[in-house]
C-alpha cells in the first residue's frame, strides 16, 4: 500500500489525515472541491480540484495514479443546515459515496475508510454508546452517513470492497507541527468559538441550555484530538489491508466533558476570561454522547494519546497564529 487518495482531504480533519500520511511516508493524492475546504490546507500532496460526485473526475484520477486504497472525508456535516436542506446532504454525501463506490469498483480498489459519525445513532439507548447500539438518527446528516453505511456493506457482499466506517464524536484540536487546524465558515463547533471568544473576534459564548440532566444541566460531548482521528484512519487502512472484516468503529476519548467544563479548561489553558451567557437550547441536541471506544482498541490497536488540555492547547495555537484562519 503505497498511494492513498484522500478525498475531501483539504478540510479539516482530511487535511489532518493527509499530513500523517505523508509524514509517514505515503504518496497522497488529495481529491477536493474545494467548497468548504481549503488548498492552503494540503500539504505535501498532489491536489487534484473536481467533485467526487463527478464519476468523469474519479476516473481522470483514478487512472493518473495507482491507488491502492480511499479515505472519504468529503461531505458537508452540519446537522443544522441537513434539517433544512435534506436534499442537500442526501444529495451531496450519498451520491458522492455512489459516485465513489463506483470509480472504486471500476478501477479495482477494494479497500475505504470513510468517514462516519456519532449522528447515526440519533438519541443514545446507553452510555457509553457501542457499535451494536441502535442507530435510529435524528437528522439528515446522520440518516445520510447511516445510508452510506448501508451501502458499503452491501458493496462489500456484491464487490468485495471492505470498509471500516469510523463514527466520529467530537473531533477537535490541531496539529500544530504542520501549521494546519480549524477553519469552518461559518464556525458552529463549540471549541473554535470558545477559542475565538478568547481571541476578542467574539463578545461571548453562548451555551445551549443548561437545563440538561447532567451535573451542572450542559450538554456532555467525547471530545477526541483530530490527529488521534487521523492516526485510527491510518491503523484502519492497514487492518484493511490485511484482511480484516469490514464494520463501524467509534473513535471518541470515552470520556465526557460538559459545555462548561469545555469553556473552564479554555479559560485555564488561555489565560483569558471568556465570557459566556446561558441560551435557549439547540434543536437536535441530544443531552450526553460518549463513546465506548473498546472496538476500535482491541482490533485496530488505537490508543487516543491526547486529553482535553492538549486539545484546547493546540486549537489555541491554531487560532492564535491564524485568527482568520487560511485567509480565504
Ligand atoms: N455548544 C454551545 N455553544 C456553541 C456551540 C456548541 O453550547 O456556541 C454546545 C452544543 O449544544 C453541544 C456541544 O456544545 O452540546 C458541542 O457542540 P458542537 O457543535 O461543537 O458539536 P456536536 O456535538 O453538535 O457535534
Amino acid at each position: 500500500m503505497k498511494t492513498i487518495l484522500v478525498a475531501g482531504g483539504a478540510g479539516y480533519i482530511g487535511s489532518h489525515m493527509t499530513a500523517l500520511l505523508v509524514e509517514k511516508g505515503y504518496d497522497v493524492v488529495v481529491a477536493d472541491n474545494l467548497c468548504t475546504g481549503h488548498w492552503q490546507a494540503v500539504k505535501g500532496a498532489r491536489l487534484r480540484v473536481g467533485d467526487v460526485r463527478d464519476g468523469a473526475f474519479l476516473d481522470r484520477v483514478f487512472s493518473e495514479f495507482p491507488i491502492d486504497g480511499v479515505i472519504n472525508f468529503a461531505a458537508f456535516s452540519l446537522v443544522g443546515e441537513s434539517v433544512a436542506d435534506p436534499l442537500k446532504y442526501y444529495g451531496n454525501n450519498v451520491t458522492g459515496a455512489v459516485s465513489m463506490l463506483t470509480a472504486m469498483k471500476n478501477h479495482g480498489v477494494d479497500k475505504i475508510v470513510f468517514s462516519s459519525t456519532a449522528a447515526t445513532y440519533g438519541e443514545p439507548e446507553k452510555q457509553p454508546i457501542e457499535e451494536t447500539d441502535r442507530t435510529e438518527p435524528t437528522n439528515p446528516y446522520g440518516a445520510s452517513k447511516l445510508a452510506i453505511e448501508g451501502l458499503l456493506k452491501w458493496s462489500d457482499r456484491a464487490y468485495g470492497i471492505r470498509y471500516a466506517a469510523l463514527r466520529y464524536f467530537n473531533a477537535a484540536g490541531s496539529n500544530t507541527d504542520a501549521g494546519i487546524g480549524e477553519d469552518h465558515h461559518p464556525e458552529t463547533h463549540l471549541i473554535p468559538i470558545v477559542l475565538q471568544a478568547a481571541l476578542g473576534k467574539r463578545d461571548h459564548v453562548g451555551i445551549y441550555g443548561d437545563d440538561y440532566p447532567t451535573a451542572d444541566g450542559t450538554c456532555v460531548r467525547d471530545y477526541i484530538h483530530v490527529r488521534d482521528l487521523a492516526q485510527a484512519h491510518l491503523l484502519a487502512l492497514e487492518y484493511l489491508d490485511r484482511g480484516g472484516e469490514s464494520g463501524p468503529f467509534n473513535l471518541g476519548s470515552g470520556d465526557g466533558f460538559s459545555v462548561k467544563e469545555i469553556i473552564e479548561t479554555a479559560r485555564k489553558v488561555t489565560g483569558k476570561p471568556i465570557p459566556a451567557v446561558v441560551e435557549p437550547r439547540r434543536a437536535g441536541d441530544p443531552s450526553v454522547l460518549i463513546a465506548s471506544n473498546r472496538k476500535a482498541r482491541e482490533v485496530l490497536g488505537w490508543k487516543p494519546e491526547r486529553g482535553l488540555e492538549q486539545i484546547i492547547a493546540d486549537a489555541w495555537t491554531w487560532h492564535q497564529g491564524h485568527p482568520d484562519g487560511y485567509g480565504d
